[in-house]
């Protein structure tokens, strides 16, 4: 009635979470496989983040970075041993604002050693949100739609092809920006031989890699961030949507080095490392590090039981997986809300699959057989 319409929501509103289930007014439970798209990662309601969220708005809920901020710092600090080598973190609201600040941040580095390296590499079908900066890095059209001219300085290579990568590389490109798996796009994988030579591609033409962790990172692939299955070094990583378990926040981690470009007064933000956001951030990263292995467990049990059902290609890592149905797959997503399964289409023919990190194998088997009568 009073909202903008910029959202196509489905017919259903929740009263109550708890674990991987939620609840609708008439008591009606769904069990949900996109927690809030990768957001709640521990679940819903979870005891000891509703216990620490408690605890910290009790005592102080926000002071403004014109003070020293110990909360930023006992996060940040898990953040950079995540990282493994000296590194420093920006602490913003949302994943848009992460990607925002590491483009200033990459640009500023360049500008700094006075070179005009203002330009960044990203690729098609990927998504950095709907901030300018992140909308003109975002290589999918159907985005910009109505919303040109976007911010000048941005090339397009397409995924897992190193011929268009060299194509668009230039003398003004400073820095590379990719998701490992691109989610909004499609649950697209970067094969291991590209993110390779990517990496040397990088060292070899001093380009800055960025890697966007906003919806791979904090646990989501299996490992604390998802580069990390292919040994390549980032130099700039970004989170947002599962580091705060349902509270607002997002953190840019650079290499030292590069994350000397911001220096006091380059960039900020009022609510960014909030002490309610960061203290609920570091009870969610020590969580989820406990739970690394079994997101690999639970995930390939899931991908297996997917590949059974037979209706398309099936794409991801850990718990963030997707079934190319070759179809419009808008259809499957009411359906499965109907019997009480929370799923999401992306890319017009993607369901994916976001399911909170503690689901166990028997959630999938539920979800399962619901996908298998919807079919
Ligand atoms: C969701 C997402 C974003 C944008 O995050 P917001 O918090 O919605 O601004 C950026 N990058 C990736 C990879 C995402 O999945």
């Amino acid at each position: 009635m009073y909202l903008m319409e910029n959202y196509a929501r489905l017919p259903v509103s929740f009263v109550r979470g708890e674990g991987v289930y939620l609840y609708d007014g008439e008591g009606r439970r769904y069990l949900d496989f996109i927690s809030g798209i990768g957001v709640v990662s521990l679940g819903h309601s979870h005891p000891d983040l509703v216990e620490v969220i408690r605890r910290q708005a009790g005592e102080i809920l926000h002071v403004s970075n014109l003070f020293v901020n110990p909360w930023q710092e006992e996060l940040a600090g898990k953040l950079v041993e995540e990282f493994g080598e000296p590194a420093r973190v920006f602490f913003c609201n949302s994943g848009t604002e992460a990607n925002e600040a590491a483009l200033k941040l990459v640009r500023k580095y360049w500008r700094d050693r006075g070179e005009n390296r203002y330009r960044v590499l990203a690729f098609r079908r990927g998504f950095h949100g709907r901030t300018y900066g992140s909308l003109s890095a975002t290589g999918q059209e159907r985005f910009w739609e109505g919303f040109e001219p976007l911010l000048e300085g941005f090339d397009f290579a397409d995924l897992n092809d190193m011929d268009s990568v060299r194509r668009a590389v230039g003398e003004e490109t400073g820095a590379i920006l990719l998701e490992i798996i691109q989610g909004e796009g499609g649950v697209n994988e970067c094969s291991e031989e590209f993110l390779r030579e990517l990496s040397a591609l990088c060292r070899e033409l001093n380009l800055l890699l960025v890697v966007d962790e906003v919806q791979t990172g904090v646990g989501r692939t299996g490992l604390f961030f998802c580069y990390q299955h292919y040994g390549i070094k980032p130099d700039v990583v970004t989170l947002a949507k599962g580091l705060g378990g349902g509270i607002p926040i997002g953190a840019v981690i650079a290499r030292e080095e590069v994350a000397g470009a911001f220096a006091p007064g380059t960039h900020g933000s009022t609510f960014g490392g909030n002490a309610l956001a960061c203290a609920a951030a570091s009870l969610v990263v020590d969580r989820v590090r406990e739970l690394l292995s079994h997101v690999r467990e639970v995930g390939s049990y899931m991908k297996e039981k997917l590949r059974e059902l037979n209706v398309g290609e099936v794409r991801g890592r850990g718990l963030m997986l997707g079934i190319d149905t070759g179809r419009e797959c808008r259809d499957a997503v009411l359906k499965a809300l109907e019997k009480g399964l929370l799923v999401n289409c992306t890319a017009g023919s993607v369901l994916r699959f976001l399911p909170p990190l503690v689901v166990r194998k028997e959630h999938v088997d539920e979800a399962i057989r619901i996908l298998e009568e919807i079919i």
